[in-house]
């Protein structure tokens, strides 16, 4: 069977990392199913979904450091100079994390690790309402 449901998550924006792991969980309770796969897509082209160790250093800190290595906020894009906007550095960001992600179900249970969290990093320069579509495919049975 085939479950979806969407979900709303507020994000401050600028590398807001936002752990959505219990909203991820919960979803995967209501739907019933046992074995199968949960696709979780975000809508929009400037935020990304991963997996993390959910900590105050990787999530306040060491993401953002390294996405500000990889696009800068303050380089120059053509995004910008077409746009006359001011989140070139956020569309680049987000493509290379990439919307989505895809956990497996076990047992009716998020096959995570102990510490593997699950992530929404927006990258946009304000704060967002964000629509993250949570896909469940599989059966209910085991
Ligand atoms: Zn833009």
């Amino acid at each position: 069977m085939v479950k979806t449901q969407e979900l709303s998550v507020k994000t401050k924006g600028n590398c807001d990392v936002v752990n959505i792991t219990e909203q991820i969980g919960a979803a995967v309770t209501l739907s019933g199913i046992s074995a199968g796969t949960i696709t979780l897509f975000n809508v929009g082209s400037t935020a990304g979904i991963t997996t993390t160790e959910y900590e105050p250093g990787l999530a306040n800190y060491d993401l953002k450091a390294a996405f500000e290595k990889i696009a800068p906020e303050s380089a120059r894009y053509e995004h910008e100079e077409t746009w006359h906007d001011d989140n070139g550095h956020s569309h680049v960001r987000a493509s290379l994390l990439g919307p989505s992600l895809v956990v497996p179900i076990v047992d009716g249970r998020l096959t995570l690790g102990t510490w593997q969290q699950i992530i929404l990093i927006d990258f946009d320069t304000r704060p967002r309402t964000r629509t993250v579509v949570c896909q469940m495919v599989g059966d209910p049975d085991r």
